[in-house]
């Protein structure tokens, strides 16, 4: 193989309380891909009755739930002893929750719409205080991808990409080998719920080309067509 991707990741167990359902599954997917275990819960109760019964490192929490909310359900959790770490998801605009948030017992919170970069970089600060995930460095052929200082080179050579291209980029390598779709890269780049016209993706995968394969022999980014991109090597 002369390809690999490296990781330095150890899995953080994550509880995901959200009942709508594209968000937690964008969330569960995500998550996942980023090494990490998710469990879903749809509304205020489960998710009390899972976090009770299983131990888990993270806990990301919607405020509006049906059943019970998740202020409730995070001061239910703290009045019962449990101190795994809460992410609370609010709605924009709402200071209120978020005050209410913290007050019962949450210990950050992001406001929806939020990116995908975001919300990872929140579970890695959150995650400190238990067992830590970070990927560090990735690196495809002659690609080399180092999320800790952003820096971004081939054979040696640095590129210099904007935060935006850097953003594609790294979901690209972190998913190596793999497809990628449209949506996928709107909702990671671009933030969930967002109004991106469907050539902005195309646009932004040309100008990352421009700097990542069109000065180099070997082509690296794929166009699957009707679908989506890949980092891959060319088939031979
Ligand atoms: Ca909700």
């Amino acid at each position: 193989m002369h390809a690999s991707t490296v990781h330095y990741l150890r899995s953080v167990q994550i509880l995901v309380v959200e009942d709508e359902k594209r968000m937690a599954a964008l969330l569960e997917q995500g998550l996942s891909e980023e090494g990490h275990q998710a469990v879903v819960a749809r509304d205020g109760q489960e998710g009390l009755s899972i976090a009770q019964s299983f131990p888990f490192d993270l806990i990301i929490l919607d405020v509006t739930l049906p059943r019970m909310d998740g202020l409730t359900m995070a001061r239910r959790l703290r009045e019962a002893a449990n101190r795994t770490p809460v992410l609370m998801l609010t709605a924009r605009d709402s200071i209120g929750d978020v005050v209410k948030g913290l007050d019962s017992g949450a210990d950050d919170y992001l406001t929806k719409p939020f990116s995908f970069e975001v919300l990872l970089a929140r579970v890695r600060a959150l995650g400190r205080r238990g067992p830590i995930a970070q990927p560090v460095c990735y690196q495809f052929a002659d690609l080399r991808l180092d999320t800790s200082t952003r820096e971004v080179t081939r054979n040696g050579h640095v590129l210099h990409l904007t935060p935006r291209e850097h953003s594609l980029l790294e979901l690209l390598i972190r998913n190596a080998g793999r497809v990628v779709s449209r949506d996928r890269i709107l909702n990671t780049v671009w933030g969930f719920d967002t109004d991106v016209a469907e050539n902005t993706v195309e646009a932004f995968v040309r100008l990352l080309r421009n700097k990542v394969d069109l000065p180099f022999d070997l082509k690296l980014i794929h166009t699957i067509r009707g679908v989506g991109y890949s980092l891959r090597l060319p088939s031979t």
